[in-house]
């Protein structure tokens, strides 16, 4: 008999490409059927078959307080009743920049966006209308949306698929970027100085989470705020994922290195379409209508999603919030690390606070090649028996496990049963 999740999936193939509205939800990285999700609570989601799982995906990281948390639930409830947009200014946008504007070092004006793509394509814009200059610099294996330039060994969906550059992408665009390994410094410096005075920024994600998780080195985004000062560059950290999740002020506050501008998106709109980029009051001076850089919106600033993203921040901002997301990820990687050693597999966990990898590679990681060198076959047949054990993971190698404030220290242990028969 075919599973309800079978017969939605056979369905939407016939009208949306894939199935699916973006590529890795597809499966396509470990095979399969995906569940249809109809429904979250707290850590927990349930699938189209009545199906419960622990969800360590939660959305891709937006929902740091778990599923329809009733906070955001409330107060979601009490805006819908005044309207869903208006395309004209509100308070709540005012209201959660200064939220940001509070929490992120670097960030002195900010605009919201209605994703993590638009937040980096717009913040490269700006950040070359600044500069004057055209080029810039990414990592391998470090993904800031699918926006035409940035889709240059990009990670994530893209390494999932083996498929680091996409087509349709003009190659003299394509040109404009230039690709440095991830914590080595010494690849931008030549970067730097064999394009002297023509780089107008460098985007990095300050913790890498989309060729799995690969925390900077010691020194590196030192290093690369040293460069960019050098040579008049941007510094752009696309804090996505990490805003508000490595620490209140994100990976910039957790490590002391404030860039120049700084891209979020996802934990800002409680699980709401939401993106922003935001920095150094003289940059973000050149975003129109103050400024020549062009960009604009119908639904940027939603309320809906401003909404969703205060409550978030509110619930964030309250102590021991991110002690107890540290606790929950030690917990976690401490007990994998175990049944590794144990099992004698050749693996290794990565983790930031409550971003975990389980890499299926001895280690260590710390870039590209060496996050793909793992054996994404053994990762395949570990996330499958996860699943069928009800943990949902991230279907593909090279992400992130995302914890969430609503995962409780029996969640972790049940996860860990699982995860050595897994394993096995
Ligand atoms: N930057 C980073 C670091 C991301 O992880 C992502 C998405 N996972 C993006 C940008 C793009 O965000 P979105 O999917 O909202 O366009």
């Amino acid at each position: 008999m075919t599973s309800a999740s079978e017969q939605l999936f056979a369905e939407a193939q016939r009208y949306i490409p894939g199935g699916v509205d973006s590529p890795v939800r597809a499966f396509k990285g470990v095979g399969g059927i995906p569940p249809f999700l109809k429904r979250g609570l707290g850590a927990h989601v349930f699938d189209a078959d009545g199906r419960e799982y622990i969800d360590y995906v939660c959305s891709w990281g937006p929902l740091i307080l778990g599923h329809a948390h009733p906070g955001v639930v409330a107060a979601l409830t009490a805006a819908v009743d005044d309207g869903t947009s208006f395309g004209a200014p509100t308070e709540l946008e005012t209201t959660l920049a200064k939220m940001v504007v509070d929490a992120v070092p670097s960030i002195e004006m900010v605009r919201f966006v209605n994703s993590g793509t638009e937040a980096c394509m717009s913040a490269l814009r700006v950040a070359r209308a600044f500069a004057n200059r055209d080029k810039i610099i990414k990592f391998e294996g470090c993904y800031h949306g699918h926006a035409d330039g940035l889709l240059v060994k990009a990670g994530s969906g893209a390494a999932t698929f083996g498929q680091p550059d996409s087509a349709g992408v003009p190659a003299a665009y394509a040109g404009l970027t230039l690709v440095a390994h991830y914590n080595s410094l010494d690849s931008v410096q030549a970067l730097l100085q064999a394009n002297d005075g023509e780089v107008a920024a460098l985007i990095v994600e300050p913790i890498a989470g989309n060729m799995g998780v690969v925390p900077p080195a010691p020194g590196f985004l030192q290093g690369l705020r040293s460069l960019c000062d050098e040579a008049g560059v941007v510094l752009i950290f696309d804090e996505v994922i990490s805003g508000f999740r490595a620490a209140y002020g994100g990976a910039q506050a957790l490590y002391g290195v404030t860039p120049d501008l700084t891209c979020l998106g996802k934990i800002i709109g409680g699980g709401l379409p939401v993106g922003a980029y935001g920095g150094r009051r003289e940059i973000m001076e050149q975003v129109a209508p103050l400024g020549p850089a062009y960009q604009a919106g119908t639904l940027s600033g939603n309320p809906l999603a401003m909404t969703a993203g205060i409550e978030t921040l509110r619930q964030l901002s309250r102590p021991g919030v991110y002690d107890l997301l540290e606790t929950l990820g030690c917990s976690l990687q401490d007990g994998l690390d175990r049944i590794i050693r144990e099992r004698a597999v050749p693996a290794t966990t990565s983790r930031v606070g409550s971003l975990i990898t389980l890499f299926f590679n001895p280690g260590p990681i710390v870039d590209y090649p060496t996050a793909a060198a793992s054996d994404s076959d053994r990762f395949a047949a570990y996330f499958h028996g996860m699943l069928k054990r009800g943990c949902y993971l991230a279907p593909s190698q090279f992400e992130a496990l995302f914890l969430s404030l609503s995962h409780t220290e029996q969640d972790i242990q049940q996860t860990l049963e699982a995860a050595a028969q897994a394993i096995a």
